[in-house]
C-alpha cells in the first residue's frame, strides 16, 4: 500500500473549523419517506462540529436515509433539520451540499470508461465552479495533493477502471475532500473491500476527518468496520434511532444481538473490540 504523504501544503492550507459556531446537526424528531413508504422516522439527534459518528443497525434500518436527510436529498415529512447552521428546506438543498462531502460504497463501474483518476478527483470542484467553468491551475495543483495525500501519487492518470476497489475508495475520498466540505457522509465505504484495503480506508478516514477538522458520519452494518475515531454510535432500527451511545457502551452483546436479531459477542484486545456474528 501508498503510504499518505504526512507533509507539504495540504497540511498547511488544512482549517480546522470545529471552533464555528453552532452545532453540526440538529434533528428534531425527523421523518423521511419514499413516496408513501416512510423509511425514517421520529429521529432526534444533535452533532457537534468535529464529532465522528457511526450509524449502525441491519438492512433497512433508515441509515442511508439519514444521510439523505443530510445532504438534502431526502423527503423530510415531518419534524425539522438543521445542518451546518441551514434548516434543510428544498431552497437551502444546493448550497448546503456544496458543504457536504459525500463518499458512497464502492460502485459497479465500467472499466472501460475513459476517465482519469486525475479527472474523477476535480469532478470534485465542479459543484463549487459550475459545470462548464475552465478549472484553475490552483485547482489542478491541489487535486494534485490531494491525491498524494490518499496515497495515489504516480496513479494520476491511470484509467479509473484500472484501479483496485480500494484504489477507487482513496479516488472517491480525494474528490470529495476538493469540494472543501465542512462535513463528510460515508455510506459503506469499506463494503466490498479486502481487509487490508478496509483498514487502510480506515486510516484514512480518520486522518483526513482530523487534518481537516470535519464533521463525519459513516454508515455500516459490519461492526468490525467503524473508525476507532468515532465518538459516538447511532442504532438504528426499523427506521428509528434506537440507541445513541458511546462506542464501548453500544459494544454490549445483549445491545447488538437485539439490534441485529442474532447473537454478537464482542471480545476486547489490545483496547479494540472484535464482534463476532
Ligand atoms: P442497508 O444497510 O440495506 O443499505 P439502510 O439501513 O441503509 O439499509 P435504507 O436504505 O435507508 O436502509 O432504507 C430504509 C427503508 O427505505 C427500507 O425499507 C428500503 O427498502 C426503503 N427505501 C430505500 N430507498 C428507497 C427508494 N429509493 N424508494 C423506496 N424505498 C426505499
Amino acid at each position: 500500500m501508498r503510504h499518505v504523504d504526512e507533509g507539504g501544503r495540504v497540511e498547511a492550507e488544512a482549517t480546522p473549523r470545529q471552533h464555528e459556531a453552532g452545532p453540526a446537526l440538529v434533528l428534531e424528531r425527523v421523518a423521511a419517506a419514499y413516496g408513501r413508504h416512510v423509511a425514517m422516522r421520529d429521529v432526534s439527534l444533535r452533532l457537534e462540529r468535529g464529532e465522528f459518528l457511526g450509524v449502525i443497525g441491519p438492512n433497512g434500518a433508515g441509515k442511508t436515509t439519514l444521510l439523505t436527510v443530510l445532504n438534502g436529498l431526502g423527503r423530510i415529512v415531518a419534524g425539522r433539520a438543521e445542518v451546518l447552521g441551514i434548516p434543510v428546506t428544498p431552497g437551502s438543498v444546493r448550497g448546503l451540499r456544496r458543504r457536504i462531502g459525500y463518499v458512497a460504497q464502492l460502485q459497479e463501474f465500467d472499466p472501460l470508461l475513459p476517465m482519469t483518476v486525475a479527472e474523477s478527483v476535480l469532478t470534485g470542484c465542479y459543484g463549487r465552479l459550475g459545470l462548464l467553468r475552465r478549472v484553475p491551475a490552483s485547482e489542478r495543483e491541489r487535486a494534485g495533493e490531494f491525491m498524494r495525500l490518499v496515497g495515489l501519487s504516480g496513479l494520476e492518470h491511470r484509467p479509473l477502471g484500472h484501479l483496485s476497489g480500494g484504489e477507487r475508495q482513496r479516488a472517491a475520498i480525494a474528490r470529495a475532500l476538493l469540494q472543501r466540505p465542512e462535513m463528510l457522509l460515508l455510506d459503506e465505504p469499506t463494503a466490498s473491500l479486502d481487509w487490508q484495503a478496509q483498514r487502510g480506508i480506515l486510516e484514512l478516514i480518520r486522518t483526513v476527518h482530523e487534518r481537516f477538522g470535519l464533521t463525519s458520519l459513516i454508515v455500516t452494518h459490519d461492526l468490525n468496520t467503524l473508525p476507532d475515531v468515532c465518538s459516538r454510535i447511532a442504532c438504528m432500527k426499523e427506521g428509528r434511532l434506537v440507541r445513541l451511545d458511546t462506542p464501548r457502551a453500544v459494544a454490549d452483546p445483549e445491545l447488538l444481538s437485539e439490534l441485529y436479531g442474532t447473537r454478537i459477542r464482542v471480545v476486547e484486545e489490545d483496547g479494540r473490540m472484535h464482534l463476532f456474528y
